[in-house]
C-alpha cells in the first residue's frame, strides 16, 4: 500500500523538511524529499507513521531495503531518526568530517555515505536535539573524550 498524501505531510512536518538520516534540507536539495520506510516493506515493514522517515534521495538509495537481522549487533544497525540520539553516535570534527563515536555511528556514516561532500552544509547539529542549543563553535569541536572514543573504534573501511 502506498503512503497517503496525508501521511507524507505529517512525516514531512515532523522532520522539519530535513532528511532524517543526514539532515540535508529541502532548500539545499531544491525540492521535497522522499519517504523512506525505516523497516523496509520488503522485510515486513508497514506504512505506519512511526515507520516513515523523511529522507533525501541519496540516503534513501544508499539505505535501500537494508534490514539487519533481528539479532544483528549494534555495528550493523543504522541510527533511527527521532529515536536514537545521533549526537551520542556521530560527531563532526573541526575539519567538517563526520566521525563515529560508536560502532553504530560508524556504520550509519559508512552505509549512507555521509561524507562532507554528501553533506555540504553539515546540518546535523540543527537536527539532533541534545546539541541544538549549543554554541555552534563549541558544537563543532569534538571533545577529547569523543576523539578517544573515535580512535577506539577506528574506521577500517576503505
Ligand atoms: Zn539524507
Amino acid at each position: 500500500m502506498a503512503v497517503s498524501t496525508e501521511a507524507r505531510s505529517i512525516v514531512r512536518a515532523a522532520f522539519g523538511g530535513r532528511c532524517g538520516y543526514c539532515g540535508v534540507s529541502e532548500t539545499s536539495v531544491g525540492g521535497e524529499l522522499e519517504i523512506d520506510h525505516f523497516h523496509p516493506l520488503a522485510a515486513g515493514g508497514s506504512d505506519d507513521i512511526e515507520n516513515l522517515v523523511y529522507a533525501c534521495t541519496a540516503c534513501n538509495r544508499f539505505k535501500g531495503d537494508y534490514a539487519p537481522a533481528h539479532d544483528a549487533p549494534e555495528s550493523l544497525r543504522l541510527l533511527r531518526p527521532q529515536r536514537d540520539d545521533f549526537g551520542a553516535h556521530v560527531e563532526e570534527t573541526v575539519h567538517g568530517r563526520l566521525i563515529g563515536l560508536t560502532p553504530r555511528g560508524w556504520f550509519h556514516i559508512q552505509r549512507l555515505h555521509l561524507t562532507p561532500f554528501a553533506m555540504p552544509l553539515l546540518p546535523y547539529w540543527r537536527l539532533i536535539g541534545p546539541c541544538s542549543g549549543r554554541d555552534p563553535a563549541g558544537a563543532l569541536r569534538p571533545s577529547a573524550r569523543a576523539l578517544r572514543r573515535a580512535r577506539a573504534y577506528s574506521y577500517t573501511a576503505a
